[in-house]
């Protein structure tokens, strides 16, 4: 399946200067930048891609939860208030200085990606993954010091997610139509 992908290389990563490590990574897989662009972002931006959704607000506590219950530590927080607190943090990470904002796309493009950046906690992210290659963070650091793991990267967690948050940094003239040389090979009928 050809899907589109939003990809955030998040302030961390211009600051460090591993924009150029990282999407060469992305492009050596075959998939296919179609939109690239940096942005400052705004607090709205920032507002509407982490959108105030109690569904995803519960999932992102839950991971914390688990996390810090496989090392025997019970945080006082619901996974619901966990996942409001790092909202707040997140546009705030996310507004800091600017992002590079790309849609990708190609087969199977949210998996595939999802799989290069690794776990969403660098330190648990397998050696090989962007996250786990070039970050240390962990939930723990993180919530000790009152910030957002710092992880380099967001990517779409599924083709919904994609569509919905596509819309909010890119207009549809800013998403290009064209053929990669290498397509015939990659997408070659036998
Ligand atoms: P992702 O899809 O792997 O990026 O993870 P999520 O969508 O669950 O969370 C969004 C972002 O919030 C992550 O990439 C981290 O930067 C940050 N984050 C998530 N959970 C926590 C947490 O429990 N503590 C802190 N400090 N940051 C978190
Ligand atoms: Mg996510």
């Amino acid at each position: 399946m050809t899907e589109q992908t939003l990809i955030i290389l998040k302030p961390d990563t211009v600051q460090r200067g591993l924009v150029g490590e990282i999407i060469q990574r992305i492009e050596k897989t075959t998939l296919k930048i179609v939109a690239m662009k940096m942005v400052y972002a705004s607090k709205e931006q920032a507002g509407t891609h982490y959108a105030d959704d109690k569904e995803w607000l519960i999932s992102v506590g839950e991971k914390t939860l688990k996390s810090a219950e496989k090392k025997g530590i019970k945080l006082s927080r619901t996974a619901l208030e966990q996942g409001q607190w790092v909202r707040q943090m997140l546009m705030e990470y996310i507004t800091m200085s600017p992002s590079v904002v790309m849609v990708i796309e190609g087969h199977n493009a949210v998996a595939k990606i999802r799989m290069l950046c690794g776990g969403t906690s660098p330190q648990e992210a397998s050696p090989g993954t962007i996250r786990g290659d070039y970050a240390i963070d962990s939930y723990m650091l993180a919530d000790a010091s009152d910030r957002p793991v710092q992880n380099l990267i967001h990517a779409s967690g599924t083709v919904e997610e994609a569509k919905r948050e596509i819309k909010i940094w890119f207009n549809e003239n800013e998403i290009h139509t064209f053929k990669r040389v290498d397509e015939d090979l990659i997408y070659r009928k036998g």
